[in-house]
């Protein structure tokens, strides 16, 4: 199937986890694909799975949480490929020390901020004109099920971080929807990625977050580039401004079973 045919894509945190996964996963639905992370290996080992799968792709090193990259990341994108119809605000950090309002410090708070949530909103700034120029497209940003729920173990600045997520996408999806541009959200629900893997570092820490997970498993980053996938291509054409929970149940749950 093609469901990306003629389309080019830009992917932020490619280099790893649900990134990398969509880089591959778009390349072989016919996308052209600009795999951009602030990791220069990483971003140059998932370009080159997608070749050597027989895709087509370029890496580009930049940090969405700096204007002059973002800037970058997009003239990158329509020099290599001539236009841009996907983009998937994507990259984001945990960070370990991020926790509740009185141990989190101003300089974890900004630091996730501008990533999280300011890298989306440079992404959009810089993506949209670009994709306005290519008659249209999808963009996919990546927020997360805490944006929906409160959890016991807090990460405000990461929550609340996704939260702008959420808000910057609804008010972007209203303004871009008579110009043919779709802006929906993606929650992803606890996934067996890196990200919280490195949190989730014991056997009894992960137990007792699956406890909440109806399916009993955590998301993998597979499952989260089919759902982005969708997001992307015209299978999704009436979908903008979506809070699309991708998450094994845990925003229904109230007690799951055993
Ligand atoms: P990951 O850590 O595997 O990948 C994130 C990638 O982003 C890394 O390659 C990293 O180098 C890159 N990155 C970090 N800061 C960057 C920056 N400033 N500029 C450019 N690239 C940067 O994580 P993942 O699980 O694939 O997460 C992807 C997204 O999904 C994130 O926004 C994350 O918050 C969100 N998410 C993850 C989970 C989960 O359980 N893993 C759950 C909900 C939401």
């Amino acid at each position: 199937m093609d469901r990306l045919s003629g389309k080019v894509a830009l992917i932020t945190g490619a280099g790893s986890g649900i990134g990398r996964e969509s880089a591959v996963l778009f390349a072989a639905e016919g996308a052209r694909v600009v795999c951009v992370d602030l990791n220069e290996h990483t971003a140059l080992e998932t370009a080159d799975l997608v070749i050597s799968a027989g895709g087509e792709a370029i890496a580009v090193t930049a940090d969405v949480s700096s204007d002059r990259d973002s800037h970058r990341m997009v003239d990158a994108a329509t020099e290599a490929f001539g236009g841009l119809h996907v983009m998937f605000n994507n990259a984001g950090i945990m960070h370990s020390d991020d926790g509740d309002s009185q141990s989190t410090s101003e300089a974890i708070w900004d630091l996730t901020m501008n990533i999280n949530a300011k890298g989306v909103f440079l992404g959009c700034k810089y993506g949209i004109p670009a994709i306005l120029e290519s008659g249209g497209g999808s963009i996919i940003n990546t927020a997360s099920f805490v944006a929906r729920l409160g959890a016991a173990t807090p990460q405000v600045a990461y929550t609340a971080s996704k939260g702008a997520v959420l808000a910057l996408t609804r008010e972007l999806a209203v303004v871009h929807a008579r110009q043919g541009i779709r802006v929906n959200a993606l929650c992803p629900g606890p996934l067996r990625t890196e990200l919280l893997m490195n949190l989730l570092d014991t056997d009894e820490k992960r137990r007792r977050r699956l406890v909440h997970v109806p399916m009993g498993r955590f998301g993998l980053a597979e499952e989260m580039a089919k759902a982005a996938l969708f997001l992307a291509s015209e299978d999704a054409s009436y979908v903008t401004g979506t809070e699309f929970l991708v998450d094994g149940g845990i925003a229904s749950a109230y007690v799951t079973a055993e």
